[in-house]
């Protein structure tokens, strides 16, 4: 069922709706507030055949004290997936590493977290945030590549109308990339708007990646695309090295359930954190029939006259 102009319209309040309120709806989609939560998603994941890949929720940071407290915390968390013995890679944000502060720091800050999570024979995963930060976040994959790091994987948005460019530019490094159909807004200068061009462009970038030696990670929960990709992976025989797929924690599970058990490799997306509140509202905004149920919530209590 396809969302109502009711549903948009509580999605756009959301940001002012109690954090009281959203937050039993969010534990759906996060592990929850600190690295032992975290751990025990993992392990619960992998006890149902997925892999993981982290997220220390915080982004925007804008000052230098803010984002070495994140990189305390990803050394934290690289030290216990090792430790532990987890299949899980670190998923990072450039802004969370300091491109606002000073973008010296965040490439040198990544590169320190791609060299540690490489000692233990570990991954990192560079999502990619708006339009504004692309540039960097590719320049900065590239200056790892060229320094000899291929434990990274670089995200890329298909909704971008530059991507299929990035793509063959990259396509001689053979990168690894998650593809994603893209979540900030965008202006149709820049972006892709149409739902049907979206997917389009997404097979499309996938079809290029898959024949050009690429490891890729189909991030979606559209089974339209998961059946694309099968279509496309079997056309171009990618052995199960070659690609896995990737759901967000909390989404759709029932599609994880069957890619798994037809024997591909699904990775789920954990965050876990303090700053739950604006991941929880960008989750809220990509299904806004879930807005309803902070409605209902809202009503009850009010009837209830419980605080919020
Ligand atoms: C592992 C992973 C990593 C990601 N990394 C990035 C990134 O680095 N940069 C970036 O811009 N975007 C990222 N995204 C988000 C992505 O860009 C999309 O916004 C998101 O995945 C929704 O698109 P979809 O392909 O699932 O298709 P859609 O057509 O949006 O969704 C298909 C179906 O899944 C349901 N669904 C989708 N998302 C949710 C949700 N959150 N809650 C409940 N139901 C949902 C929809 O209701 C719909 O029925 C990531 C997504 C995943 C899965």
């Amino acid at each position: 069922m396809a969302p109502t102009t009711f549903d948009r319209a509580l999605v756009r309040a959301m940001p002012v709706v109690p954090k009281a309120v959203v937050r039993p709806l969010s534990r759906r989609y996060i592990a929850g507030p600190d690295l032992g939560a975290a751990l025990d998603t993992i392990r619960a994941l992998g006890r149902a055949g997925r892999s993981a890949t982290v997220d220390v929720l915080g982004e925007q940071l804008t000052t230098r004290s803010q984002v070495d407290a994140l990189m305390d915390e990803y050394r934290r968390a690289l030290d216990a997936f090792a430790d532990h013995q987890v299949d899980a890679t670190l998923s990072v944000k450039m802004t969370g590493l300091g491109l606002a502060v000073d973008p010296d720091v965040c490439a040198e800050n990544v590169r320190s977290l791609v060299a540690a999570a490489r000692e233990r024979s570990l991954a990192v995963e560079l999502d990619m945030e708006d339009s504004t930060t692309t540039t960097a976040t590719l320049d900065v994959y590239r200056s790892l590549r060229r320094e000899g790091f291929d434990n990274v994987v670089i995200a890329l948005q298909a909704y971008l109308r530059r991507t299929l460019d990035d793509v063959r530019a990259l396509s001689p490094l053979a990168p690894r990339v998650r593809l994603v159909k893209g979540i900030w807004i965008e202006p149709a200068s820049v972006a892709y708007t149409d739902y049907d061009t979206i997917r389009a462009n997404y097979a499309r970038l996938l079809d290029e990646l898959c024949g050009s030696g690429s490891f890729v990670a189909i991030a979606s929960h559209d089974e339209w695309l998961h059946w694309r990709a099968l279509e496309l992976i079997d056309r171009h025989g990618l052995g199960r090295e070659r690609y896995e797929f990737q759901m967000l924690l909390g989404v759709r599970e029932h599609l994880g359930d069957a890619l798994v058990a037809h024997g591909h490799a699904v990775r789920v997306y954990v965050p876990y954190g303090a700053d739950w509140h604006a991941y929880s509202i960008r989750r809220f905004q990509e299904n806004p029939r879930l807005a309803r149920h902070v409605a209902a919530d809202l009503l009850s209590r009010a009837r209830r006259r419980v605080p919020v």
